[in-house]
């Protein structure tokens, strides 16, 4: 398969992938590899890059993707470049997982050059405001959230004011 991005630094956040052509809607634009782990493994692996990223200052970050019912992917690891991939609310890509793969695919035409994204769906929970959203899309909700959360933020945003 012809590789269709490229890593480079990104003005959202450290490093990003861009597309290397023009790539259509639809397309499985690149694998987000991994160890394959038991839910068990991957809940202690994701509690110990939680902990990392809030010594970190937030600037680390969880790379366990449910796979299935039974295994997780910790995509935490050198040759996975799907980890650089950056969150955005108004994203090109989305994540597709299918029985034995995690996929990042397109959902619209992506021009050459434009770095990909996709919402990293990270739940509504008592510690969301530590995920700030700088992606600059008009669409942004001010923090990393997935979709279905979004009706429970503005709520809770328009309470506070
Ligand atoms: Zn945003």
């Amino acid at each position: 398969m012809k590789k269709l991005w490229v890593k480079k630094k990104s003005s959202l956040h450290g490093s990003g992938l861009f597309a290397l052509a023009n790539i259509k809607k639809d397309e499985q634009v690149i694998e987000y590899i991994g160890d394959k782990v038991t839910k068990k493994e991957g809940d202690k692996r994701a509690d110990k890059q939680i902990k990392k990223a809030q010594k970190n200052k937030n600037n680390g970050m969880v790379y366990i993707f449910e796979l299935n019912k039974k295994y997780d992917i910790d995509g935490g690891v050198l040759r996975n470049y799907a980890r650089f991939i950056n969150h955005s609310c108004n994203p090109n890509c989305e994540v597709e997982i299918t029985d034995n793969q995690i996929w990042i695919s397109s959902i619209k035409l992506i021009k050459k050059g434009t770095e990909l994204t996709y919402n990293y769906g990270y739940p509504y929970d008592s510690d969301f405001d530590d995920h700030v959203c700088k992606c600059r899309s008009k669409k942004c909700v001010g923090y990393i959230l997935r979709y279905d959360d979004w009706p429970r933020l503005k709520k809770a945003l328009n309470k506070k004011k």
